[in-house]
């Protein structure tokens, strides 16, 4: 009988639960505790590092590791192929998070579980850092077992020996563990017959030089360059396209080091030493049209992947003039900032376009202020939600941007604008109550055509006097149009304003390189697939 008390009694303010589903919230409003696989998805994505404003980073980390404990639990093939369906197509921005959940199933208490888990490692942990990093954390949760040398040892094993020889020349150690240890732990040296890998392994565990071969010349050259002099060394980088990783440290600071590591530089090796490339003169006003091209490849067809946040990231710091420990300062060139502002869009998996009327609502109260998305360091909640917001605006045409906290806050910015200056907008906002019922109740007193609401935010949502699923139902009644809700969530915690019951609304990740798909999908659901084709 709600429905009809409620005509009397008025809405249910946030500060009491809507219906019984509803727990608290952080922020001691109510909203709906989202199920652990909604949280299995935003920990792989999102990640828990920094925290957020109302949890440390070590007891978001907790909650989320005991949410993927009790997925495990509840269904090990599913939880193991969500990780690796996640992982593997690339939608997350760092692997740690997919990598610490598969250790968790790696120790899960079911030996199914557990054995799928370490057929999927060498998927998952693509590099021998993500290897490592499993190790790491596996050596915490159950220690050295059978099946963790046998999943290191397979790791290694199915790569080709020219293959093992770049990862362990290139990645060489991480979390305390180095190949050597590794390889002595897993035995894989004693059971190998593969000359070439046993030579391989030989060099790694005793220091043997291997005879000369295509595997093994990567290794010579390595061996080579500890010893080498400027010169010699550039030849080396040349010859043998070794990578920024292989060089000996104590020649990092040369210019000549740089300019042959640029000659043949990779896409991702590149967005990330934009910095240290302008600090020695290689990127410099009038040169750089090499690595402006090679930006200009993301997100095109045969181009390596490369994650929005990345972009993001390069941005930042590129656009800062100042390496992350702050001794390595540079000039920024403007192509490159404007190469990396327009790869942004393109660096999301392809989206179609839907046409339909979006409300954009980017939540910018006080708690989307703190921690930061993906371990980027500056970049908060609300910074993120405000370029995630741009990246779906960029792509459709009947869209309104707002932001809110308790009441609307304007918002000065464009989907064309560029992005440091919308993000240094949002950034700027003054910390405010939080009240997600606002971009539902703002298109009601305009009268505005709604298809679906996109409300980016932490749902930490508390201070108005009416939910917002029930302005979300007003909106619906009022106008007729039966709108949809996006909630994209921008923090890895328990909570989403969206009724899980409500087939019109769905949870999304922030900064999932898939959003700006699934939101189209949804948006679009039981559309003729023929409006969804891009135009043009
Ligand atoms: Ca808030």
């Amino acid at each position: 009988m709600t429905y009809l008390t409620r005509v009397i009694t008025g809405p249910i303010p946030q500060s009491e639960p809507l219906d019984e589903r509803q727990a608290p919230n952080s922020a001691g409003g109510h909203s709906y505790p989202v199920s652990d696989w909604t949280r299995l998805d935003r920990f792989l994505i999102l990640g828990s590092e920094g925290g957020s404003y109302y949890a440390s980073e070590r007891k978001l980390t907790l909650e989320n590791a005991e949410a993927v404990r009790r997925c495990a639990r509840e269904d090990g093939e599913r939880a193991v192929e969500r990780i690796v369906e996640i992982a593997a197509t690339g939608r997350p921005p760092r692997v740690g998070p997919p990598i610490f959940a598969l250790a968790v199933c790696a120790a899960s208490g079911n030996e199914e579980t557990r054995k799928l888990a370490r057929s999927r490692l060498p998927v998952v942990a693509r590099t021998a850092t993500h290897l490592m990093q499993f190790v790491g954390f596996s050596t915490l949760m159950r220690g050295w077992g059978r099946g963790l040398r046998s999943a290191v040892r397979d790791w290694y094993l199915g790569k080709d020996p020219e293959e093992v020889a770049y990862q362990v020349v290139k990645y060489r150690q991480r979390e305390g563990w180095t190949h050597r240890d590794l390889l002595r732990k897993c035995h894989a040296l004693v059971e190998q017959d593969n000359a070439e890998l046993r030579e391989i392994f030989q060099w790694v565990t005793h220091g043997d030089l291997p005879t000369e071969s295509d595997a093994t010349r990567l290794i010579l050259a390595f061996e080579q360059a500890r010893k080498a002099d400027t010169g010699e060394l550039a030849e080396l980088i040349r010859k043998n396209r070794m990578s920024w990783e292989m060089v000996p440290p104590e020649k990092m600071g040369e210019a000549a080091v740089w300019e042959a590591l640029a000659e043949d530089m990779p896409l991702v090796a590149t967005l990330r030493n934009l910095g240290n490339l302008t600090r020695h003169g290689i990127i410099a006003p009038m040169r750089s049209q090499r690595q402006v091209e090679t930006i200009g490849r993301i997100g095109q067809p045969g181009a390596p992947q490369v994650h929005p946040i990345s972009v993001i990231q390069a941005l930042l710091t590129y656009r800062s003039g100042r390496g992350r420990r702050g001794q390595n300062t540079w000039e920024p060139v403007a192509q490159v900032v404007d190469a990396l502002d327009e790869a942004f869009e393109r660096s999301f998996q392809a989206a179609p376009r839907t046409g339909k009327r979006l409300y954009l609502g980017i939540d910018v109260s006080g708690s989307m202020s703190r921690g930061s998305v993906a371990g980027v360091e500056g970049l908060t909640p609300r910074m993120a939600a405000t370029v995630m917001a741009m990246a779906v605006a960029r792509r459709e045409p009947n869209h309104h941007l707002a932001a809110f906290a308790d009441g609307m806050a304007p918002l000065d910015i464009t989907a064309r604008d560029r992005l440091l200056e919308a993000m240094r907008k949002t950034a700027g906002f003054p910390l405010r109550r939080t009240d997600c019922a606002q971009p539902m109740l703002d298109a009601m007193k305009r009268n505005m055509p709604v298809d679906c609401f996109i409300v980016l935010t932490d749902s930490e949502t508390w201070y108005g006097d009416i939910h917002p699923m029930e302005a979300l139902r007003q909106y619906r009644s009022q106008t007729g149009i039966p709108a949809k809700l996006v909630v994209v969530g921008m923090v890895s915690n328990g909570f989403s304003i969206a009724d899980p019951e409500d087939a019109g609304t769905m949870d999304v990740v922030g900064f999932d390189s898939a959003a700006p798909r699934l939101i189209a999908g949804f948006v679009s659901d039981g559309e003729p697939e023929a409006d969804l084709q891009e135009e043009g």
